[in-house]
Parts: structure tokens; sequence; C-alpha cells
């Protein structure tokens, strides 16, 4: 092994302990979180806990659930929605495989709630040794449309993007979109390439995203404040703007540790970032220096 890949392997790994500390329970006191319900539109709601946003249809054919939080909130989280709506939960999409989003689906999914992802959802969790209470029921490689209270609602499988699985979850009667972990209003996008996800993948999922959306459009993003398509368009200049600026430092010949001591985002950190680059300037240098 030469020093540059013995580097790059490196850089591999710290970003995939970086990423199992990010996505991971952690230690939390989960007897002090509660679960919000947010009203997006009629009869769709979101509720905000800790971890990714739980999407809600309910209606008179039973309600539509997107994502699950962590494993210790599921009893609480059920609660929520029984507070919503009593009502059977009809299906359970999963946005992507991240235990912020796919906790609880060992709970719901054991209560004989059909759970519908991406096949690649289903591949790595199986890989990944999860108990098959937990796992998809139903799996799709393109766009699937559910026809439930009085409209369609596409799930639309994105480029790899935040990781190789991700789905936007497309109301089109109510028009709404829960966008999953691809927009997130928290932060700087966040790509899991231990998962498969791209920072390329993630501005075509982006384009796809605005594609998509019309001006009107509600968007849920899987972390932050409801959000439009204008919103989504500003994020998506930002992520070009910040890799177009790494890449000019790439350019000059500059390594990752001296791109990162350099602080190309130091202008912009205060608007986008609640916290510095540092997971996505591993991955963006990687992604950059093995293109062509
Ligand atoms: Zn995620």
């Amino acid at each position: 092994m030469n020093m540059k890949s013995w580097l790059l392997a490196l850089v591999a790994v710290s970003s995939a302990l970086a990423m199992s500390a990010s996505f991971g329970q952690q230690n939390r006191d989960w007897n002090a979180i509660q679960i919000t319900p947010h009203q997006v539109a009629a009869g769709l709601y979101y509720l905000e806990g800790t971890g990714g946003h739980i999407g809600l249809l309910v209606g008179d054919d039973g309600i539509i659930m997107i994502d699950d939080q962590f494993a210790p909130l599921s009893e609480k989280i059920y609660a929520a929605i029984r507070k919503i709506s009593d009502q059977p939960i009809r299906f359970l999409i999963n946005t992507h495989i991240h235990p912020d989003h796919v906790g609880g689906n060992a709970y719901f999914g054991g209560m004989g709630i059909p759970i519908v992802a991406r096949d690649n959802v289903y591949l790595r969790l199986t890989q990944r040794g999860t108990a098959k209470a937990a796992l998809p029921v139903l799996t799709f490689g393109a766009a699937v449309t559910l026809h439930l209270n009085g409209q369609d609602i596409r799930v639309v499988p994105t480029p790899p993007a935040h990781t190789d699985g991700d789905s936007y979850i497309h109301f089109l009667g109510s028009d709404v979109i829960h966008a999953g972990d691809v927009f997130r209003t928290v932060a700087y996008p966040r790509v899991d390439d231990q998962s498969g996800g791209t920072f390329e993948g993630s501005l075509a999922a982006l384009q796809l995203l605005i594609d998509m959306a019309g001006p009107n459009t509600t968007i849920i993003p899987g972390h932050g404040v409801l959000s439009t398509r204008d919103d989504v368009i500003k994020f998506r200049d930002m992520a070009i703007e910040v890799r177009d600026r790494v890449s000019r430092l790439i350019d000059q010949g500059m390594t990752l540790e001296q791109i990162t001591a350099a602080r190309p985002t130091a202008d912009i950190d205060a608007e986008w970032g609640f916290e510095p680059p540092d997971l996505l300037l591993p991955v963006l240098y990687n992604e950059l220096t093995h293109a062509n």
C-alpha cells in the first residue's frame, strides 16, 4: 500500500467511525424526549422527537407512516399517533436505513404493519443482521404509487445521495414532499459513503426534488424546518459552491488536512453549518480525487 492509498483508507475508516457515531443512538436520555406533532396540511402531519421527522397521512383509509426514529421511542411515537387518529396504520415507508429513521421498524413491523422501502434498504438492513420483524416486506427499484385517503402518494427513488437507498415521498393531493435526509435544514449535506451515498448523486437528487416540487410545495426535511422549493434551490447552490471551493484547493495540490485547516466554508458556516463541514470534507475530497 502506498502512502496515498493508506491515507485514503485512514480517511475512509475515520469517516465510517464519525458516521456511526453521528447516526447511532449515542447516550441519550430517552425519557426526556417529547414527541411533538406538527400539522402540515389537512390530514398530514410530521412528528418531531429526536432523529428524522416522522410523516403521517391520516384519513378514512387509515394512516400512512414515514420513518419511525429510534427504537427506545417507539411506544411514545405510537401514543402520539393515537392522539391524532385511532385508524390502523396501513403502511410504514422507510426513507433510508439510518437508525434515527428505521429504529422503530421492529416495533411497528412486529405489529404486522407492512414496511415499504427500496431494494437497497432491504439489502443493507439484511447485511447488517437486522431482525426479521424490522425488515421491509415490500421493496421496489422504481417509483411506486399508493392510492389511499383520496390521493396519490408517489414514492420516488433518488440517485445515490445521502445513502444508496433514499426515497422521496410525494403526497400529490396535499402538495407536500417528505424528502428524507437528502434535504435537511440543520447542516451541510451529509453523505454516508459507507452506505453508498455520493456527493455528486446528492446534487442530482436535489435537482430531482427541485423538479418534483412546485412553487407552493411544502417540503418536510429529514431534520429541520418546513421548507419550500426555493429553500432547496439555495441548499443545492450552496452544495455546488462548497464542492467548487474544495475542488479548487485540490487543484492547488492541497491535502485533505490542509483543506480542512484552510476552513474553506468559514464565511458561510454560520448560515449553513451549526457545525463545521468536518463530515462532508473527507467524503468530498475522496470523491473529487477519485473522479476520472
Ligand atoms: Zn440519515
